[in-house]
């Protein structure tokens, strides 16, 4: 179920807020401690105002929630216990109950069949004992429900670790804060009873809420299922990704029961935790955490293990496979350029470089890296000159290319000997530093290709000079779709090589079905 706050100074404005929102509310919760005071009061004397009147055909919680617990209540502890118990005949649903709160307020709730909701708000840090807690709430409400602010993934994956052992649906186990959000997302896949969401545009109820359209119409919380598969972008920040938009549109054109969600992740070891908790079926891995999905999956093929980085992982059974679609999403634009291609100049030696270098170097291209800090183009060479040796003593159909290193800005002699090919993969140029030309005197001669894997703006200013020149551009735009491209691949591929380990179903490939059978 998906729980509405209501958050607004005044209940006519609450109700709209639910008018807005009813396809996407099973549940509101009134927070009368977010009422103003006249409000308040006009609530308590009016006793014709009941739930159902107020919110017609929806469940109801009512809440009054005290400052020390997230709440604006401004009067006494006594105040608030009579206001909450002169409301017990209006017919709400539950009524939240934070823990301490004695029997003297709850047994008119309970004489009236409304459903407790035992409550504890934590800001400051976990409970040691998550499972004693919930077992505490419990047993004394219909509800556990157990909030904590999360300082990162372990606390994350400590709270569904003791939400999944508990029975679905007499908890609701939610972490605060932006690395909670997969508690938010997927409540459901911790059995717990509802998920709480805020309007974007109003008061958050609680740090990390999540808007109730985009929680169904961009993270397609009503259509996750028991058997529906997950895949996730794993990252710190990945709010502002479209990655999500771009597989979730591609699940739903192939009609995969699959839904692909944000996880942003501080750790790599607790995420791999998380992940088989959710049984998580594959994830995207971005910023800054190549290097600890690299290291954490269970086995890595040749981009991985040579270039240190990996973007993506898939699951088969209980493991993690990881790979690096950078290095053929990279090489797939230059298809069309392939025989001009014997050597390359590739500006940059950070991550992307390596997977850029490893790409071109695999398929037979020398190269030369230059970079800011020459020490890291040297160092850059060497690693990838020592993976091609591995490279070609593991298969001898391999004719690596030869990496050597210079130094931006002195070598543009040396430059223009690799010129047929100038990727561009350092971070100069990309927003908000637009105007930045990492070579800014290099004169074109307009037989060079120019590749900029910057996306963030499409068109740099070392690509806006090299069109000027006449050269051929290619933008990190098309690397971009291309890497996404193969990485939905192998998420569908999981697909459906879990489908039929699950249910012997014969796979639908998107295929034209061949063979003898
Ligand atoms: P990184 O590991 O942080 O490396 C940054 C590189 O940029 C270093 O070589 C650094 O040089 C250099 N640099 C930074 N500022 C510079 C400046 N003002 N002038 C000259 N050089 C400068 O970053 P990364 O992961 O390699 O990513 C680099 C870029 O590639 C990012 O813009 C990223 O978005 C993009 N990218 C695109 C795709 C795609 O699919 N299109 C995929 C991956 C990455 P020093 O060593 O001197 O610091």
């Amino acid at each position: 179920m998906i729980c509405l706050c209501l958050t607004a100074p005044t209940l006519d404005e609450n109700r709209d807020i639910l008018r807005r929102y009813r396809s996407n509310a099973d549940l509101v919760e009134l927070r009368v401690d977010l009422l103003n005071r006249s409000e308040r009061e006009r609530l308590s004397d009016d006793r014709s105002l009941t739930a159902p009147k107020l919110f017609p055909r929806v469940k109801t919680i009512l809440t009054c929630r005290l400052n020390a617990d997230g709440g604006a209540w401004d009067g006494t502890e006594e105040e608030r216990l009579k206001l909450l118990c002169s409301l017990a005949e209006r017919q709400f649903t539950f009524v939240d109950l934070e823990d301490g709160v004695s029997s003297a307020c709850s047994d008119p709730f309970v004489e009236q069949k409304v459903r407790i909701i035992r409550s504890i708000h934590r800001f400051e840090s976990m409970p040691e004992d998550v499972a004693g807690t919930l077992a505490r709430l419990k047993a004394t409400g219909d509800i556990a429900k157990l909030a904590v602010s999360v300082r990162g993934t372990a606390d994350v994956d400590a709270l569904v670790e003791a939400a999944q052992a508990l029975p679905a649906g007499g908890h609701v186990v939610l972490g605060m804060g932006k690395y909670g959000l997969p508690t938010r997302l997927l409540a459901g896949r911790m059995g717990c009873a509802w998920t709480y969401t805020s309007p974007q545009r109003g008061v958050q109820a609680a740090p990390g809420q999540v808007d109730p359209r985009e929680l169904t119409e961009r993270y397609h919380y009503r259509s996750i299922g028991r058997d529906t598969l997950l895949f996730a972008i794993v990252g710190d920040p990945v709010s502002h990704s479209k990655s999500p938009e771009y597989h979730n549109a591609r699940f739903q054109r192939d009609e995969l029961d699959a839904v692909y969600l944000p996880f942003p992740v501080d750790e790599m070891t607790a995420f791999f935790r998380l992940a088989k908790r959710f049984s998580l079926s594959g994830a995207s891995v971005t910023v800054p955490h190549k290097q600890g999905a690299a290291a954490g999956a269970d086995y890595v093929d040749d981009t991985v293990r040579e270039t240190g980085a990996c973007n993506t992982l898939v699951r088969e059974q209980d493991i993690y496979l990881g790979t690096n679609t950078d290095v053929p999403g990279f090489l797939s634009p230059l298809i069309p350029y392939l025989e001009r291609l014997a050597c390359a100049c590739v500006i940059g030696a950070g991550g992307a470089a390596r997977a850029v270098g490893y790409a071109l170097l695999s398929r037979g291209t020398d190269v030369l890296i230059v970079n800011r800090t020459e020490s890291r183009a040297e160092s850059l060479s060497a690693d990838l000159n020592r993976a091609m040796e591995s490279l070609s003593s593991r298969d001898d159909g391999v004719l690596p290319g030869r990496a050597r290193a210079g130094s931006l800005p002195n070598s543009y002699e040396a430059l223009s000997g690799y010129r047929s090919l100038i990727v561009q993969t350092s971070s100069c140029g990309m927003e908000p530093d637009v105007q930045c030309d990492p070579i800014p005197d290099y004169p074109f001669d307009g037989s060079e290709i120019v590749y900029d894997i910057i996306y963030t703006p499409e068109r740099t200013a070392l690509i806006r000079r090299a069109e000027r020149a006449g050269c051929a551009v290619i933008t990190g735009g098309s690397m971009f779709a291309a890497q996404a491209a193969v990485q939905y691949d192998l998420f569908r591929r999981t697909y459906w090589s879990a489908q039929r380990s699950r249910s012997g179903v014969e796979p639908r490939y998107n295929g034209v079905k061949r063979g003898f059978r």
